[in-house]
């Protein structure tokens, strides 16, 4: 589970970075273990590249409206992506998102 520190700034487990990965939509055209969706700009991301390189990812809340630190309420996200969120509860879009297919763009 997320930390929220001293200087407010959130510290994430390494259960947190495996279930936010977890948590984003898959491709069906690639490895979900290496590659994953963004669920914001809907452009994939590449697992090794935590926070740095190419189509780098972040851990962002899905619900921050009815805010909680638990590693459910965590999805993957381009580190540039996160301002553009939808709205402060993500909740019903990653749903109807996960439900579609969605594969990546050679
Ligand atoms: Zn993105």
């Amino acid at each position: 589970m997320a930390k929220i520190l001293e200087d407010n700034q959130i510290e994430f487990s390494k259960e947190d970075l495996i279930s936010a990965w977890d948590n984003s939509p898959t491709l069906i055209n690639k490895d979900e273990k290496k590659f994953r969706m963004c669920f914001i700009c809907k452009f994939f991301m590449i697992k090794d590249n935590f926070e740095y390189g190419d189509l780098s990812w972040v851990c962002e809340f899905i619900d921050l409206k009815h805010f909680n630190l638990d590693s459910s309420n965590i999805i993957a996200v381009h580190p540039g992506c996160r301002e553009f969120r939808h709205k402060d509860d993500c909740t019903k879009i990653i749903q109807k998102i996960k439900a579609a297919q969605w594969s990546a763009a050679e």
